[in-house]
């Protein structure tokens, strides 16, 4: 059988917890399995070199941090590989490059366009145990790229589904995905199966516990995902396709998204054109817009809001000011939260939405924006009022029954 393993940045954050992962892999190794172990930088590794770079400008090219942040995965690859070889296993270290992968040319977001396993392969078949940094790969001009905020889940689903591995098991400080973060309710429920979809939509919601790309690859190549945890021996949750009885269930989790800003512009001219123009500015500077809201315009003008990431905030507010002209003012809010309930049995049951604007009126909690599909009910609240939405919304599902 051959396994892809991934240790995230806790599972490898100092040579103790390297040693600990040594021992997990030595194990799975005697079992007679073959393995391609995925790693993350050290935790917080790649935010303190992100903190060296912001010392000199705070925007770095791109290409550069490319070079720089990937060196994080690199470190945690060779010390794997060390401290394997220390205890007798025949083992070899991989950057992104060396693995095979080749993405696009979009640095610091790069996408994976192919992988030539060949050089895993013929590591694997002399016995070795194959460690690749994770997060990296290159370009066709042979430039180091990255793949995006915890894009090591998205190098193991790519290489376990170019090496057609047996399963992808995601190591990190969960044992496997709750009905919302356990972190913010200690309630939570640990679930044994998750559909593709419904984690791809937790993820995309905001729940980092697995990055939305991976899950979406591992959709896409029918990988074999498993989330567990690098600190126990419990069983984790596995990601499939859905199946009948996940039908049954009407919410399956709940999402804090913190990383969100909200932009109102007040007294928009109505006319047709207006927010075509505003949203290609705002893609052309590669804003990630997220919820947008319309209202039905009253005597020649409406309101339009709309969120993006912090980190876009001040590129949107610059991009803004280029409309002055169109409207009668803009505000500007960085302490919002992002609060989602998601669930496929939402799409033949009535009834989800409400239940959650509910638990926001009880709480008194204003619900400044919502959006909703098949699956998700998504609402824009205080930042301060964040987590006891999540909890009182966990208890109002009864998540924790
Ligand atoms: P790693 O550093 O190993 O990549 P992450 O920090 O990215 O790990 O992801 C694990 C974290 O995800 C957990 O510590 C937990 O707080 C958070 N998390 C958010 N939502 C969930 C959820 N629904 N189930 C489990 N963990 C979650
Ligand atoms: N080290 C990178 C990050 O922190 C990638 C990863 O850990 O998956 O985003
Ligand atoms: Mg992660």
């Amino acid at each position: 059988m051959l396994v892809v393993h991934k240790y995230g940045g806790t599972s490898v954050g100092d040579v103790e917890r390297i040693e600990n992962v040594t021992n997990r892999v030595a194990k799975a190794r005697e079992l007679g399995h073959d393995i391609v172990v995925v790693v993350s930088a050290m935790s917080g590794e790649t935010n303190k070199l992100i903190g060296y770079a912001e010392h000199f400008t705070k925007e770095p090219a791109k290409r550069e941090m490319d070079m720089l942040l990937s060196s994080g995965e690199r470190v945690t690859a060779a010390l794997l590989s060390i401290a394997l070889q220390a205890r007798g296993y025949d083992a070899v270290s991989m950057t992104g490059r060396q693995a095979g992968i080749v993405t696009d040319n979009t640095h610091t977001y790069a996408r994976i366009e192919s992988i030539d396993p060949t050089a895993m392969h013929s590591a694997i078949k002399d016995g070795k145990i194959v460690i690749v940094a994770g997060f990296q790969g290159i370009n066709k001009n042979g430039s180091v790229t990255t793949l995006g905020r915890g894009g090591s889940d998205l190098s193991a689903v790519a290489l376990a589904g170019a090496l057609e591995a047996d399963q992808c098991e995601i190591y990190s400080d969960v044992d496997g995905i709750y009905t919302t973060d356990p972190r913010i309710e200690p309630n939570a429920k640990k679930l044994d199966t998750i559909s593709y979809d419904e984690m791809l939509e937790l993820s995309s919601l905001g729940a980092k516990v697995l990055q939305n790309r991976s899950v979406e690859l591992a959709k896409k190549l029918n990988v074999r995902l498993y989330a567990k945890s690098s600190f126990s021996d419990n069983e984790g949750t596995l990601i499939a396709k859905e199946s009948s009885n996940m039908e049954a269930v009407l919410v399956s989790g709940i999402v804090l998204d913190k990383n969100q800003a909200r932009v109102t512009l007040r007294g928009v001219s109505d006319r047709p054109g207006i927010a075509a123009e505003i949203f290609t500015k705002l893609a052309e500077a590669n804003i990630n817009v997220d919820m947008i809201i319309q209202n039905t315009g009253t005597d020649g003008s409406t309101n339009l809001g709309f969120t993006v990431p912090h980190s876009d905030h001040e590129n949107a507010k610059a991009v803004m000011k280029t409309f002055d002209d169109d409207m009668e003012g803009m505000d500007f809010d960085e302490n919002v939260c992002k609060v989602s309930v998601v669930g496929v049995g939402m799409k033949s049951h009535s009834g989800v939405a409400a239940t959650a604007f509910t638990v926001m009126a009880k709480n008194d909690i204003n619900i400044q924006m919502i959006s909703t599909s098949e699956i998700k009910v998504s609402m824009v609240i205080d930042e301060k009022y964040g987590e006891l939405a999540i909890r009182t919304l966990h208890a109002a599902y009864e998540l924790d029954k």
